[in-house]
């Protein structure tokens, strides 16, 4: 009997304990406001760490410091553009030091139980816009990221009673966000933004994995300055200035590049990249769509290659076909069941300048008419002209104060914003919940003509922390003027650009 009671009072005791805690794990209140939680797809640049916790990195100091010592003895060969072949191989194995940690199998999986390290949050201020950050290791297949993503968004419904969720990508991020469309559709999802997005290829990483690479002193200078200008440091800006006005970076360069293009000639580049970043399947969506044959074939050029990396040929053949083809219709089918979609991006920067189109307008890493998806801008530089006329008539004006950018041929002209200055996609990030909580939480659908505060063109200011409107009086040239240091440089980098000339000239003449 006394067994019986004791059987009982555990079972009532247990019963309250074992309800209470399927609760925590599985909350199931509703909650009525109106606001669905924000979910931000981070852009690349999660830690990575291996088994034992220790974070992964392509180079810390240690490496780069051994890397510029073992360097040393290639100077004459790199200046001269003519390496032996003992020093290309050296020169080689140097660089795939660089990516020792960081690479992944021939199927583009991780060696060693390396992953990223993913917080699950306890609690999140959704009702008051409180944007949650999803993280993932960009390194892999985005449809890996996707499926964690969707662990992801069902947890965080739990946790806050809602099912639904805002998607905002920003940068990589838009491209698991988009693969995540495509495999789990649009049943909980409130709305999407795509902010300085990648979905639509990344030219720098595009030409170099279809070998449309083009580089020159001239545009590696004006970038070189551009970078100098946007540090805020005058010291900076005058060494960036001397180096490419004095003629000692061309002098340098030309070598160099010589020698660049003489490895890819002889193969070295396509097998350093096939053994390195060429592995990463998520580096593999970058690629425009239009760019892709190409790089399977500039990557695997021949039968064995490909059967080597057939695993990985098909990982990233399923992103090009599957979402890369589709990513205008997943907009439109986001805008047609969500309602709330916006377009946020950069412009007024120039690209790194490793690409074929040197001068295309860009947030400094992404192009502009990318992440607009379809803008029509003015090269860096210039202007669209002045008798220039909308492309796109939609009883809206949709160019630019500055006459740089038309909005009208965008996929979503009244629901795209342009933010102008400098390395916009390196910004403090700040200011930008401002504007993605207005697209996700406004009443209604959010447009360009919705807030006078928030129209089609706005300005970052220099301390990179708001937004105003885009206007003649908050238009400004941010070029700085140069330093006093500008002319010790340029007499330095003078004297140094004629002792390069002679030494390379004697250099050269030894390895003839
Ligand atoms: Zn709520
Ligand atoms: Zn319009």
């Amino acid at each position: 009997m006394k067994k019986i009671l004791c059987i009982v009072l555990c079972a009532v005791l247990l019963c309250p304990m074992l309800s209470a805690f399927s609760c925590a794990a599985d909350k199931t209140e509703k909650c009525d406001c109106p606001n669905a939680p924000i979910i931000r797809v981070n852009g690349l640049g999660a830690s990575i760490y291996d088994a034992n916790g220790k974070r992964v990195q392509a180079a810390d100091f240690e490496t780069i410091l051994t890397t510029i010592v073992k360097a040393i003895p290639l100077v004459p060969g790199l200046l001269t553009g003519r390496l032996t072949a003992r020093e290309t191989e050296k020169l080689v194995e140097i660089a795939d030091g660089f990516f020792d940690e960081l690479g992944l199998d021939e199927n583009g999986d991780p060696i060693g139980g390396q992953a990223v390290h993913m917080v699950y949050p306890t609690e999140v201020d959704h009702e008051n816009g409180q944007i949650i950050c999803f993280d993932y290791d960009w390194r892999l297949d985005p449809f890996d990221s996707a499926e964690k993503l969707r662990d992801f968004v069902v947890y965080i419904e739990k946790l806050t009673g809602h099912d639904k969720v805002f998607l905002i990508g920003e940068s990589m991020g838009t491209i698991i966000m988009d693969t995540y469309l495509s495999v789990y559709g649009f049943d909980d999802i409130a709305g999407v933004i795509w902010y300085n997005g990648g979905y639509k290829g990344i030219l720098t990483c595009s030409d170099s994995f279809s070998n449309q690479n083009t580089i020159s002193a001239e545009t590696m200078g004006a970038y070189l300055k551009q970078v100098g200008a946007t540090s805020g440091s005058t010291f900076l800006y005058d060494l960036m200035c001397a180096l490419s006005d004095s003629g000692f970076l061309a002098e340098a360069m030309s070598g160099i590049l010589k020698g660049a293009y003489s490895l890819n000639d002889e193969g070295y580049l396509q097998d350093f990249l096939v053994r390195n970043i060429g592995r990463f399947p998520g580096f593999w969506s970058f690629i425009e769509y239009e760019d892709f044959d190409a790089a399977i074939e500039y990557a695997f050029p021949t039968p064995e290659l490909k059967a080597t990396y057939a695993k990985l040929i098909a990982r990233v053949t399923r992103y090009h076909t599957e979402v890369s083809a589709n990513v205008d219709k997943l907009m439109k089918t986001a805008e047609k069941k969500t309602g709330k979609v916006g377009v946020v991006c950069g412009y007024g920067s120039l690209l790194p300048p490793v690409t074929h189109e040197e001068y295309l307008q860009s947030d400094s890493v992404i192009g502009t008419r990318e992440e607009s998806n379809g803008a029509t801008c003015a090269h860096v530089g210039e202007t669209l002209g002045a008798g220039y006329r909308q492309k796109v008539s939609d009883g809206h004006n949709h160019i630019s104060p500055d006459n740089l950018i038309d909005a009208s041929t965008c996929i979503f002209p009244d629901k795209t914003w342009f933010v102008k200055y400098h390395m916009h996609h390196f910004s403090n990030d700040g200011y930008s919940a401002d504007i993605i909580r207005r697209i996700f939480l406004s009443k209604g659908t959010f447009t360009v003509f919705s807030d006078k505060d928030y129209p089609q063109y706005m300005i970052l200011n220099k301390e990179k922390t708001e937004l105003s409107p885009l206007t003649a009086a908050t238009d400004e040239d941010r070029t700085p003027e140069n330093g006093f240091g500008y002319q010790v440089f340029t007499i330095i980098f003078k004297v140094n650009a004629f002792f390069l000339q002679l030494f390379k000239h004697i250099a050269g003449s030894f390895r003839e």
